[in-house]
């Protein structure tokens, strides 16, 4: 079989369709949009375009299936989950090249993601049975005090294109493992790997209507219409602080619980006592996973000056080595960009820095189309007010600034909206505890360039949001405490 072979068959076994009371079916207006490959602009496939009443739809299944799926036994939800588990193992060769075709990244970046994305299955199936409440004495004496644990109920959850199958696994492996049906709505760009695994869900015996999903081009067209309907309890939203913000306005009608895990400017600091060699791996991990297309790349290195010459020497030569290309062919390390405005939004990021004074020591530029790709690109003596230290930077773009003291390293790591993760490289221990208290994060890699763990809450402070995912909070968010006085 040749790879295009390949391609077209991986891309033909995803049902190009919305998941609706387990039901394939086609959007009620019989609409449907393209899903391209970001590595060559072409149209991959189509899939089905939903519009409202489809949301709605969905809605009903997900609401006529809470409260028998919320008497399902425990065990038997987190058996479902272990075998999805199983199956993204055994199938991730294939949906790592379904993710690529989709996405653009390498195919052992697709392969580690399906891996991380079915370690939140097996996590969330050995919690599904370790869901507790407590009995207690009334400290006054006297009553009881009895909680009680339950399902918030059906869930909406929105996600975004830079990791197509892990964003959906965070949310959708916790719902089940507590009790809740759920309408999930992934970004146009990337739907494929989203069917792929609810096909996968599907398989491994959930029940019809616990997981809906819909496909669609006018996200807020099927959104609010969920979020202002009483049957919804909660919404989980991964994307932009701006689509966040909106969406945690429309929740306030029906008072929803929300969980927002948005956007971050992740400083890298790096102290004059760290081992550079190891920052250096860590920093092409924190800039370079995902094609740098991740809330958690690092956006600002933070170096001190005495090291800051011998990093930035070793960091450009890693940068300038690593292999463009499409993310389907051997060797490749970094994939195009997800489409042209990226594209365009990195170029002048680029542009106002080295307008303002910075330099590419390697980079810098644009590389022929078809697709969308960037050089890998390092940015040094980028001056205080350039764009690219306050926006999203999402791309294969290292800007590098200096610092004299500890205080300085962390007054500017602080000095931004977001909050959701900071890398901190330094052999020193006091320094360590020191300085991960004092930065306003929700996350800390200390000494490593990836945080991502299914075991550890994943999420942030400040404009980066609200709740976590992943670790023994993860199921916390979708569980609601009953309290019950007892007067015995
Ligand atoms: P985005 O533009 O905010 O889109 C995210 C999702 O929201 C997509 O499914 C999108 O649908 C949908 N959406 C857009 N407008 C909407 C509206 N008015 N109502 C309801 N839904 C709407 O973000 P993105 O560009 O896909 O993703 C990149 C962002 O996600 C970055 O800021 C990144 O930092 C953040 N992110 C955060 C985390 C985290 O855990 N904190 C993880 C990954 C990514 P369409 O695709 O149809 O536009």
């Amino acid at each position: 079989m040749t790879s295009t072979d390949r391609e077209s068959d991986v891309i033909a076994a995803v049902p190009g369709r919305l998941l609706i009371g387990g039901q394939w079916r086609a959007a009620a207006s019989g609409a449907s949009f393209a899903v391209d490959d970001p590595a060559t602009a072409t149209e991959l496939t189509e899939v089905a375009d939903a519009g409202a009443a489809d949301a709605m739809d969905a809605l009903t299944a997900a609401a006529e299936a809470q409260s028998s799926w919320a008497q399902h036994p425990p065990r038997e939800r987190g058996e479902i989950l272990r075998r999805v588990y199983e199956q993204l193992v055994a199938r991730a060769d294939e949906l790592a090249l379904l993710m690529t075709l989709e996405m653009g990244k390498a195919l052992p970046e697709s392969r580690g993601e399906i891996l991380y994305a079915a370690e939140f299955f097996r996590w969330f199936s050995e919690e599904a049975v370790r869901i507790h409440g407590r009995y207690m004495h009334a400290p006054a004496g006297g009553g009881r005090l009895l909680t009680m644990r339950a399902p918030v109920g059906p869930c909406v959850f929105v996600t975004p294109w830079n990791f197509p199958a892990a964003m959906g696994a965070r949310k959708i492996a916790p719902a089940i493992a507590a009790g809740c049906t759920m309408i999930v709505k992934p970004a146009q760009q990337t739907p494929l790997s989203m069917l792929a695994l609810a096909a996968i869900l599907q398989d491994a015996g959930l029940p019809d209507g616990v997981l809906n999903v819909i496909t669609s081009r006018h996200a807020g067209e099927v959104i609010g219409p969920l979020l202002a309907d009483p049957r919804v309890r909660k919404l989980s939203f991964t994307g932009s602080t701006e689509v966040g913000r909106r969406l945690i306005e429309q929740s306030a009608a029906q008072i929803l619980r929300v969980s927002m895990e948005l956007g971050g400017n992740a400083p890298f600091i790096v102290l004059e006592d760290a081992d550079l060699d190891a920052a250096v791996e860590g920093a092409m991990t924190a800039k370079m996973r995902n094609v740098g297309e991740a809330c958690t790349a690092a956006n600002r290195f933070l170096v001190a000056e005495p090291v800051a010459a011998a990093f930035t020497e070793r960091l450009t030569a890693r940068m300038s080595a690593q292999r463009v290309g499409r993310g389907t062919e051997e060797g490749v390390q970094v994939g195009p960009l997800i489409d042209r405005p990226a594209l365009e939004k990195v170029g002048e990021l680029v542009a106002d820095s080295l307008a303002l004074g910075a330099t590419a020591t390697t980079g810098g530029r644009a590389l022929p189309g078809p697709g969308f790709f960037y050089e890998p690109t390092v940015l040094s003596d980028v001056p205080a007010g350039a764009r690219v230290l306050s926006e999203e930077i999402f791309g294969p773009v290292a800007p590098i600034q200096t610092f004299a003291t500890e205080e300085d390293a962390i007054a500017a790591a602080n000095a931004t909206e977001y909050g959701l993760v900071a890398y901190l490289y330094t052999r020193d221990l006091q320094r360590a505890f020191r300085v991960c208290e004092a930065l306003e994060t929700g996350m800390i890699g200390l000494n490593q360039g990836l945080v991502s763990n299914p075991a550890a809450p994943f999420g942030g402070v400040k404009q980066s949001g609200f709740g976590r995912e992943g670790g023994f909070e993860g199921i916390e968010e979708y569980l609601e405490s009953k309290y019950v006085a007892m007067a015995l």
